[in-house]
């Protein structure tokens, strides 16, 4: 799936996550009456279904299920149908929810979107990193890229240049310019640096994971573990990918992450928790959490993913959201194609925020409030609340109990909870 890239195109989207994605498939599904075709172009620096994806690849399946009516069954790796949480002092209670998730195989997904998006006419290129992308003029953005060694027919002649001199890597670079952008590429790319327009660099919080073999759970739960001996400010998991194989992980909080880095936590964690296992791969990626409020638009330059901040500020997920913000932001791009004033864009700009407001926004920047105050509830406060809740019946040992237990050991918490349901 490497198409030759053209020097136009009406639509560039940078990165084939689960934003860009979703961004290609709305763009190329969507009707367009009475217009010509839409030129699209889908760009990765790597095939996006390379193993393993830097996820725990757990997701709401209701959620997934409303963005992608075809969710199909190969993807998913099991369900989800409870979570075990795990206070500091190893205290487990178990929630059952089931049918609530699942666990799917990303990079499949992953593959199979990108298939659909390119029967649609989307053109696919995944070896081509953007290095650099201009501010709009006279209605078109210039993106200037490179092409990994080796690829295959990666752009047409016209646009591209061998650069193969004694100092360099031998390596193609072009360009392309096109109306509208919508940038998927995951945290801290940093296209539109200097113009009004969200980063993705907020609130960035490291996380690692190994896959590994050796302990024992069941299938079908998600283990999170909470405290500070785990993961100072985040938590550590264990998610399932089959009975063999378990994602196990953890993202510690930004203000921690300096004194507890991210790699030896995991590390220490894998030993005392699951001593003698064996690591079979040991990954880390960035999270980009909060809530900044920035403009997520400007001059046909669209946001969504996790270039947009959009994940979720506590569990830290961002399959969903990201799908919906690429979703969201291919549907504003669509309408200001073709609007040639900057103001008149504007509305549809804060339509796209108002509708991702509404859909995860709002809620998002809420919980973002209360996040430090979630960050510093004591071991001990996890405790107590992990054996309230222990004692009492299977069936009674609900997600609300859990909450409601852990806040009424942490009256601080509690008191800053109230601004965050009765303000706006
Ligand atoms: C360790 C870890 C575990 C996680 N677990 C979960 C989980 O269980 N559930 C959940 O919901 N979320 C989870 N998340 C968060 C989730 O992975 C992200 O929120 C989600 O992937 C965001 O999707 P995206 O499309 O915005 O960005 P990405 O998935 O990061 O995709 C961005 C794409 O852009 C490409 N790219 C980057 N720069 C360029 C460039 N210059 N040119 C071309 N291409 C470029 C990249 O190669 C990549 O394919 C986890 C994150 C981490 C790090």
């Amino acid at each position: 799936m490497t198409d030759p890239l053209l020097p136009e195109y009406d639509f560039l989207v940078i990165g084939a996550g689960p934003a860009g994605l979703l961004a290609a498939l709305t763009l190329s599904g969507a009707p367009h009456p009475g217009k010509p075709t839409q030129r699209i172009a889908l760009v990765d620096k790597r095939d996006p279904w390379r193993e393993p994806v830097p996820c725990a690849e757990a997701v709401h399946r209701h959620r997934l299920e409303s963005l992608i009516p075809k969710v199909e069954p190969e993807w998913i790796r099991g369900p989800v149908d409870g979570a075990m949480f795990i206070a500091p002092d190893g205290t487990p209670v178990s929630f059952s929810t089931p049918a609530s998730g699942y666990l799917i195989d990303r990079a499949l997904m992953h593959r199979r979107l990108a298939e659909q998006a390119h029967a649609q006419g989307v053109q696919c290129n995944f070896r081509v990193r953007v290095t650099s992308l201009s501010r709009l003029v006279n209605g078109f953005r210039t993106a200037v890229y490179e092409v990994a060694q080796g690829s295959a027919n990666p752009a047409s002649a016209s646009n591209a240049a061998r650069v193969e001199n004694a100092s360099s890597i031998d390596k193609t670079i072009g360009s392309l310019r096109a109306k509208v952008v919508i940038d998927c590429s995951g945290p801290g790319m940093g296209f539109g640096v200097g113009e009004d327009i969200t980063q993705g660099n907020f609130d960035v919080e490291p996380a690692v994971f190994a896959l590994v073999k050796g302990p024992k759970y069941p299938v079908n739960y998600i283990q999170m573990f909470f405290g500070t001996n785990y993961a100072p400010g985040g938590y550590a998991w264990l998610f399932p990918r089959d009975e063999h194989v378990a994602n196990v992980g953890l993202v510690v909080g930004r203000d921690y992450a300096q004194e507890a880095p991210a790699r030896q936590a995991l590390k220490t964690f894998l030993e005392t928790t699951y001593p003698g296992s064996e690591i079979l791969t040991f990954q880390g990626g960035a999270i980009p959490c909060g809530y900044p409020d920035a403009p997520l638009a400007v001059d046909n330059l669209y946001k969504a993913g996790d270039a947009a901040n959009m994940v979720h500020p506590l569990s830290r997920a961002g399959i969903t959201e990201a799908m919906t913000g690429g979703k969201y932001a291919a549907l504003a791009g669509l309408k200001t194609i073709d609007i040639g004033s900057e103001l008149e864009r504007r509305l549809v700009y804060s339509e796209y925020k108002h509708d991702w407001d509404l859909a995860y926004g709002r809620s998002h920047r809420r919980l973002a409030r209360i996040k430090k105050a979630f960050m510093r509830i004591s071991d001990a406060s996890f405790n107590r609340a992990a054996h309230a809740v222990a004692k009492l019946p299977a069936e009674k040992q609900t997600i609300a109990r859990i909450v409601f237990a852990t806040l009424w050991q942490s009256p601080l918490l509690l008191w800053k909870m109230r601004s965050v349901f009765w303000t706006k």
